[in-house]
């Protein structure tokens, strides 16, 4: 069957920078397996997937605008390091999550000198187009159940 709304996908794939460098792959991994037409891929990713079928191998660039978005300055702050009481040891690259107006929300350390930490809440793949190889390995249809859910179930898992 062809990949339309309510389908159960699962599919491998890699994923580079424009450097090429692999930022993600199901390489090793159980395929990705996601229900069609409910945003639960970026945009850019689950039109390219759109009417393909079983057995079918791309390849497809997302812009950020289709992907993880523009970089939003906003998100970077610098707090002062009391913030993190009870941390020692903060190094660039850790992430941490706060509980902001708009909900909890993951933010990475980007920079730490002695008396400040400056933090980033964008998407880590945030500003960055976005190269997938996929292999579509399967499309069935969504079960009642996970179509009430808006998301796909493990085999017999039942929640
Ligand atoms: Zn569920």
């Amino acid at each position: 069957m062809n990949i339309a709304q309510d389908c159960v996908v699962s599919l491998d794939y890699t994923l580079k920078n424009d450097a090429g460098e692999t930022l993600d792959s199901s390489e090793g991994k159980q395929p990705l397996a996601y229900l069609h037409g409910h945003r639960n891929l970026i945009r850019g990713l689950e039109k390219a997937l759109d009417g393909r079928s079983s057995g079918d191998s791309f390849e497809v660039s997302v812009d950020p605008e289709e992907g993880y978005g523009a970089h939003n300055p906003q998100l970077v702050q610098t707090v002062p390091r009391s913030a993190f009481e009870g941390i020692d040891d903060i190094q660039p690259g850790m992430r941490f999550q706060t509980g902001g107006e708009a909900g909890p929300m993951v933010v990475r350390v980007v920079e730490v000198s002695p008396e400040d930490v400056t933090i980033d809440g964008n998407h880590e793949l945030a500003d960055q187009t976005l190269n997938f190889s996929v292999t579509v390995m399967d499309v069935r249809e969504a079960t009642a159940q996970e179509l009430e859910h808006g998301h796909v179930h493990a085999e017999g898992q039942d929640h």
